[in-house]
C-alpha cells in the first residue's frame, strides 16, 4: 500500500467569506496553521469559490488541502447540512442545484431585510456591504449588518432573536431534501458527510437515515461542539453497523462564531478512507 501523502492533525470544515465566514481563504488558512493543523478542507456554503486561493495558500504552508463544500438540504422544515468532499466543481447536476439554493438565498435574504426593515433601521445595502463579492448570502450577513447598525451586539443575539426561525421576519430557503442532496454530491464524485448531525433538533429519522445510506452517504461528523451526546450515541452504533466514515471538525467561521480550527479532528485513518473515496476532484498536497 502507498503511504498516505498527508498527516494529522486534519480539520475538513472551515468556511471562509466566500460564504459566512470573516476572513479570506488564504487567511483562513494561515489560521489553521497557527493552530497546528496539517491537513485541512474548506466547506464553504454552497460554493467552491474559495477552492484556489484556499489550496495555494494552504499547500505554501506546507498542508494538505482537501476541496469542499457544505451542501443545504432540508428535511421538512429542518435545515440539514451535508459536506461534500473531493467533489466536481462542473458536474452539471450538483451545479445546477448548487445555483438553486444560491439563488433563493438572495431572494430570502431580500424578503427578510424587507421585513426586518419594517421595525429596523436596516436597508439591503447594509447587507450587501457585510458581503464579499459574490459570496454565499446567509443570516450571517444579516446579523453583521444588525451588528453595524447597532440593533444587535453578535450574531448570537441576532440568531437568538430577529434571525430566529420562530420569530415575525424568518424566511425559509429553497433547498433540496437530504437523499436528494446526498445522491447529487456522490454523483458528483464526491464524498457525502452529514454535517453536525446530532445538533439541538436531535437525530434525523432513522428510516431517513437509511435512505440516505443507500443514496452514497459516507458518514457524520460526530465530532461537532453543537453535537449532544445522546445523538452521537446513536449515529456511533449506526456508524459501526454499516462501516461509515466519521469525522469530527471546528466549523470554524473566523470571527463569526466562537468555534477555533482543530478543536475537533478527523483521524489519519478516516481521512485516508476519505481520499480513496472521492474522485470528482484531487487533493493538493504541499
Ligand atoms: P442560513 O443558512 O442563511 O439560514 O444561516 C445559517 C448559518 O448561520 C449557518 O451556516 C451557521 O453557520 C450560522 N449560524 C447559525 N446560528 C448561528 C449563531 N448563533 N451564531 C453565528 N452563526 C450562526
Ligand atoms: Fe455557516
Ligand atoms: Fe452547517
Ligand atoms: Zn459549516
Amino acid at each position: 500500500m502507498a503511504l498516505p501523502r498527508f498527516s494529522g492533525p486534519s480539520d475538513l470544515h472551515l468556511h471562509s467569506d466566500r460564504s459566512d465566514g470573516t476572513q479570506p481563504p488564504a487567511e483562513v488558512m494561515r489560521a489553521a496553521h497557527r493552530h497546528g493543523l496539517r491537513t485541512v478542507a474548506l466547506t464553504d456554503h454552497d460554493t467552491t469559490a474559495g477552492w484556489a486561493e484556499a489550496a495555494q495558500a494552504a499547500t505554501s504552508l506546507g498542508m494538505t488541502f482537501i476541496p469542499g463544500m457544505e451542501f443545504s438540504a432540508k428535511h421538512r422544515w429542518r435545515s440539514v447540512h451535508v459536506l461534500a468532499y473531493l467533489i466536481e466543481p462542473d458536474d452539471p447536476a450538483l451545479r445546477a442545484e448548487t445555483s438553486r439554493v444560491r439563488r433563493s438565498r438572495m431572494d430570502r435574504a431580500r424578503t427578510m431585510a424587507d421585513r426586518i426593515s419594517r421595525d429596523y433601521d436596516l436597508t439591503w445595502d447594509d447587507i450587501v456591504a457585510q458581503t464579499t463579492d459574490g459570496a454565499t448570502v446567509g443570516r450571517p450577513h444579516i446579523a453583521d449588518a444588525l451588528v453595524a447598525k447597532g440593533h444587535v451586539r453578535d450574531r448570537t443575539e441576532a440568531f437568538a432573536g430577529i434571525l430566529n426561525p420562530d420569530g415575525d421576519y424568518y424566511v425559509a430557503l429553497y433547498a433540496p431534501d437530504p437523499v436528494t442532496a446526498v445522491a447529487l454530491v456522490a454523483g458528483a464524485g464526491g464524498v457525502p458527510i452529514v454535517a453536525h448531525p446530532a445538533g439541538r433538533a436531535g437525530v434525523l429519522p432513522h428510516d431517513l437515515l437509511e435512505e440516505m445510506i443507500d443514496a452514497g452517504l459516507a458518514g457524520f461528523e460526530l465530532g461537532h461542539r453543537e453535537n449532544r451526546a445522546e445523538g452521537v450515541h446513536t449515529l456511533a452504533r449506526l456508524c459501526a453497523q454499516r462501516d461509515l466514515i466519521v469525522t469530527g471538525s471546528s466549523d470554524y467561521h473566523g470571527a463569526g462564531k466562537p468555534n477555533v480550527p482543530g478543536e475537533h479532528t478527523t483521524s489519519d485513518e478516516m481521512v485516508a478512507r476519505i481520499l480513496a473515496r472521492g474522485t470528482g476532484s484531487a487533493p493538493v498536497h504541499p
